[in-house]
């Protein structure tokens, strides 16, 4: 039998010491909130059955607006957000109780929402060694020497560092005992608990540990966030694609453009809906990640793509680009053709292929250009396309 796993992401800290006016959550590191990136993994594993973030009081319309730029699958799989409290171990407490009004009963990952590298290979250390235990925190050896020292700064004494460890998130617990020993502390006042291991240890539970990820680091300091778009910068590796698409005209009263109906005195002739446009863009998407192209994808000998509407092909290469761990950073787009005239279009265009990409407005670009009567396109014989894509891939290992 396999219990139920919830992971709790504690989202209700206000970041001051990170600097910026927004909470640290929520600023952006690699062009994405910092929330959506810790979240990601936990949205991820399967093995997790919900995922409930605490959130600050007057936080909502910030988390609504990151959480928005999760793909919809994953914002789907998310429980709704509880308002955290006063401290992060109040906010905790208010995660924990809304899962025990929900009746839930398992395990529980407590995780910061200010660690955004999380990977994926610690959830699993994390759901692996809770499972065996009442509470299991990951753990680092101790490199620096570690010393106490007096109010002046004045050492004290010097640690045996062989029996020091720093601990990180996620820590893994039994449910119901972390929800008592919570309860308790509130109950008996106790508070000013860094991390829900010490609360379980104030409640005479013995907590285990496992191998934590030195890369799990937590944005604190102002430098932290430096650091981490350095991170992530050094990480990716630009890559660029080209595409070209061409369609006949035919008879018929309307072509598709960028995914948008334009009323025309011709229509195309293609297997699918003819959006040289979009065809275009998936083969410049496909080009960038040496994935083939639309053809190899979607081939025009197969029925189901008779009259398909071509959205579906660049949203298919955009999710290509995101299951590899990469993101599109920018489209651009030419049309060729005496008419229709795409200028009244343009903005409808670009908001339409920035929605099937996932895109913001500003990562696409359309132009539009007659071949001055030159051509099969100055002949009116059909329409062209050119595009080409800027994406970021992960470097390979
Ligand atoms: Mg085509």
């Amino acid at each position: 039998m396999t219990s139920a796993v919830a992971a709790l992401i504690v989202a209700a800290g206000r970041g001051l010491r990170a600097g910026a006016d927004a909470p640290k959550q929520y600023r952006r590191l690699g062009g994405m909130p910092v929330l959506c990136r810790t979240l990601a993994p936990f949205l991820a594993e399967r093995r997790i059955d919900i995922v409930l973030v605490v959130i600050g009081v007057g936080d909502r319309p910030r988390y609504d607006d990151a959480i928005g730029q999760l793909p919809e699958s994953a914002q789907t799989r998310l429980a709704p957000a509880v308002n955290g409290g006063e401290t992060r171990q109040d906010s905790v407490r208010a995660g924990l109780e809304a899962l025990a009004a929900s009746g839930f009963a398992g395990n529980v990952l407590v995780h910061d929402a200010a660690r955004p590298f999380v990977s994926a290979a610690l959830i699993e250390r994390a759901l692996e060694t809770g499972a065996h235990h009442a509470a299991a925190v990951p753990a680092l050896t101790v490199t620096d020497t570690i010393k106490r020292v007096d109010p002046a700064g004045l050492i004290e004494e010097t640690l045996p560092r062989e029996q020091l460890v720093s601990v990180q998130t996620p820590q893994a617990f039994a449910f119901q005992p972390l929800l008592a020993a919570h309860r308790a502390a509130h109950g008996a006042g106790a508070s000013g608990f860094t991390d829900d291991s010490a609360i379980m240890e104030w409640a005479g539970h013995r907590v285990a540990t496992f191998a934590g990820d030195p890369m799990n680091q937590k944005l604190t300091h102002p430098g932290d966030f430096a650091l981490a778009e350095q991170r992530i910068a050094r990480s990716l590796v630009t890559r660029t694609g080209t595409g070209y698409d061409v369609h006949a005209f035919a008879d018929g009263d309307h072509v598709w453009l960028g995914g948008v109906r334009i009323p025309h005195s011709r229509g195309v002739t293609a297997h699918s809906d003819g959006d040289v446009g979009l065809h275009a863009l998936t083969d410049a998407v496909l080009g960038a990640l040496a994935d083939g192209d639309i053809g190899s994808h979607f081939p025009p000998s197969d029925p189901r793509w008779r009259g398909a509407s071509s959205d579906r092909f660049l949203a298919f290469a955009a999710e290509r680009v995101r299951q590899r761990g990469g993101r599109i950073d920018h489209l651009d787009l030419t049309i060729v053709c005496e008419g229709p005239k795409v200028g009244p279009h343009r903005d409808a265009i670009r908001a339409q292929i920035a929605e099937i990409a996932g895109l913001r407005l500003d990562q696409v670009g359309v132009k539009a250009t007659t071949s001055e009567r030159l051509g099969f396109t100055g002949r009116g014989e059909g329409l062209a396309a050119l595009a080409t894509a800027t994406i970021r891939l992960p470097e390979p290992e």
